[in-house]
């Protein structure tokens, strides 16, 4: 395997942990938990894995601004604008929307960041992204685009990495469970689990897209990973384990479900989930042990994303008020 230039500060290796309150509660299988909510920067999350990859790839073209894209409470927004804090970079955000009323969750952390925040309003993410990105250009602005969810091969070398890092960790599970949502954690996972000889089986929640299209995505994607990487490794939609019955109302709609997996695991383990990502992928989790989806004797990791710096923003925090 080809090594990839890597700025490190993410904390690693994450702590692994055993809920042994919530498996109790649900009368599931062994549940273990990855904390990759704590991988240091800014609150954390699984966009830093990423981020260590692209900030070095950023740095070799000698780049000078980030610019990214994503929701108003977007956690890859938020690690992006903390990272280009800490190396040097400036940052525009390019957020979907319209500017709220008041700036909290990830959106206040933008902010404190330094980050340069362009709202779309009515327009196309993309194109506002490629226009600003022009800007900075014609500036002499040095930009570097990181597309959404810093899913490129670059960025999802982050996760292939992280399964050497479970391997070394000693922790072969029969299930690893997560969010998934632009699919670059899936893929890195993915060839990873085929590097480093992790057998458990690799399920995605998805929180927003059909299954179909995601599967396709993140088994290019991983192919495009192990290509970049020296390895020669194809995937296909078939291998890429996906469930999206739970995508609820929408991307970032935060239903019963959500509330429910977010009050148990609180209640039972003292441990903080998000609203959109990792609430949904837990809510997934309860119900397919409330099926029996999983045998008794059998290990389910659930890989932490982080996100939870949403629990404050408006609209979640008013619905969490009281569960
Ligand atoms: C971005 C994100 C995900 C999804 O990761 P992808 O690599 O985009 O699939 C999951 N959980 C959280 C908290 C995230 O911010």
């Amino acid at each position: 395997m080809r090594e990839i230039p890597r700025i490190q500060f993410a904390h690693l290796p994450t702590p692994i942990e055993v809920m042994p309150r919530l498996s109790e509660k649900l009368r599931g299988p062994k549940l273990l938990v990855k904390r990759d909510d704590q991988t240091g920067l800014g609150f954390g999350g699984n966009k830093t894995r990423k981020l260590e990859f692209l900030l070095a790839e950023a740095r070799f073209q000698a780049a000078k601004t980030l610019i990214t894209e994503g929701a108003v409470q977007s956690n890859h927004c938020r690690q992006t604008a903390a990272a280009a804090a800490r190396f040097g970079f400036a940052c525009t955000l390019v957020l979907t929307g319209e500017r709220p009323n008041r700036s909290n969750g990830n959106l206040l952390l933008d902010n404190l960041f330094g980050a340069e925040l362009v709202f779309t309003n009515s327009e196309d993410a993309e194109a506002t992204m490629h226009k600003v990105f022009q800007e900075k250009q014609s500036q002499g602005k040095n930009p570097y685009l990181i597309p959404l969810g810093g899913s490129t091969p670059t960025g999802a070398v982050g996760y292939v990495y992280a399964m050497r890092e479970l391997m070394e960790q000693g922790c072969n599970p029969d299930w690893i469970l997560f969010a998934t949502g632009s699919g670059g954690t899936q893929a890195g996972l993915m060839v990873g689990a085929r590097l480093f000889g992790i057998r458990g089986k690799i399920l995605g929640i998805s929180v927003s897209k059909p299954g179909v299209d995601l599967e396709k995505g993140a088994a290019d994607l991983a192919t495009k990973v192990a290509d970049f990487l020296g390895e020669k490794m194809s995937f296909d939609s078939t291998q890429m384990l996906i469930n999206s019955d739970y995508t609820g109302k929408g991307y970032g709609i935060m239903g019963e479900a959500e509330r429910e997996a977010i009050s148990l695991f609180a209640k039972t383990e003292g441990l903080l989930l998000d609203p959109v990502y990792t609430g949904r992928a837990a809510a997934g989790m309860i119900d397919l042990i409330r099926k029996g989806f999983f045998k008794p004797s059998e290990t389910v990791l659930f890989w932490h994303t982080g996100g939870t710096p949403a629990l404050f923003a408006d609209d979640y925090q008013q619905n969490l008020e009281g569960v």
